[in-house]
């Protein structure tokens, strides 16, 4: 389950109460995000300690390349460690708004294969890397994105958690690929329930654009889009499209699921529920 750092002080309040439910459908692990332009930062890391100490969750802390140097990256690891946070997400992360290219810190590091090294340097952490079904959009090709999907690996991650997508078929397909390649480690889908046709859009199009422009959205799923009058109905939509997925995934074996929750617990708790029923999930 992933998560993000509330902005205000209501948002913090209503991510306390939905952790309660959460917590109720036993996740795995939970995640927590870290902010692009610094603000949320130290956020991050005392959501991370609160996911961790309060409610007692497995807590992976998501971390990036983007404005630090090396030597605070290595102090930020060294920190949770301390603080017995032993699962992190290793990432380079997107350029700051209103900078177009990548501009790696003067004293900091270029790619996250370079922050996986330097965490397995300071401690056994348990790291993730991300994985883009789909293509992240600076690679020109699918072998490079791969090749450097392995790089991530041999320099010590654990497993790899993907961008969303929404065509099963773009996933069963990368996870062929990078088995080619050598990469055996586990592979989890990254799974986000839509509540309205413009979010999908704009998770489409901003956050999870891919090579090839925006992230794809399937023809079978633009049809029943169509037929959509409410942002009820499309909420509707966006659990029984995740239900679909997360069934067929789980039938073909994927170690896990990995849920882009965007700090709502009513449509994971409906998967969730489906899933158990169905008997998919223990
Ligand atoms: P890298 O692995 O460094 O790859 C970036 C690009 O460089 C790719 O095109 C890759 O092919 C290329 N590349 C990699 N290594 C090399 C090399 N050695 N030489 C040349 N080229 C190379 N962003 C945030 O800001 N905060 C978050 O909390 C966050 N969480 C995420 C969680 C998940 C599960 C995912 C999938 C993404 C997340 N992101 C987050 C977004 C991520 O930071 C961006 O997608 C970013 O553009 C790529 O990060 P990366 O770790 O894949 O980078």
């Amino acid at each position: 389950m992933e998560f993000f750092p509330p902005k205000t002080p209501a948002g913090e309040a209503l991510l306390a109460q939905r952790l309660e439910r959460f917590r109720a459908l036993d996740p795995a692990f939970c995640s927590i995000t870290y902010g692009a332009g610094g603000s949320t930062r130290e956020k991050t890391l005392e959501w991370a300690r609160r996911l961790r100490n309060e409610y007692g969750f497995e807590t992976m802390c998501h971390l990036t390349c983007v404005g630090h140097s090396r030597e605070e990256l290595r102090s930020l690891l060294e920190g949770l460690w301390a603080d017995a946070i032993e699962n992190i997400i290793a990432l380079r992360g997107d350029p700051p708004r209103g900078q177009e290219n990548w501009q790696p810190h003067p004293e900091g590091l270029r790619h996250a294969v370079e922050l996986v090294r330097l965490a397995r340097s300071v401690a056994p952490f348990g790291i993730a890397v991300a994985g883009f079904p789909e293509g992240h959009p600076e690679s020109p090709t699918e072998q490079e994105d791969l090749r450097y999907l392995k790089e991530k690996v041999d320099a010590g991650a654990d497993v790899v958690i993907t961008q969303l997508f929404f065509d099963n078929t773009d996933f069963f397909h990368y996870v062929n690929a990078a088995r080619a390649v050598g990469v055996s480690v586990p592979i989890v889908p990254g799974i986000m329930p839509f509540r309205t046709g413009a979010q999908l859009e704009k998770f489409t199009t901003v956050y999870a654009r891919t090579r090839n422009g925006p992230a794809r959205i399937p023809e079978k799923l633009r049809k029943r889009l169509q037929g959509i009058a409410s942002d009820e109905d499309a909420a509707r939509l966006g659990i029984a499209y995740a239900i679909e997925q997360c069934e067929e995934l789980l039938d073909r074996g994927v170690p896990g699921i990995h849920f882009y929750c965007l700090n709502e617990s009513d449509a994971v708790d409906a998967i969730l529920q489906s899933l158990r029923s169905s008997h998919r999930l223990a």
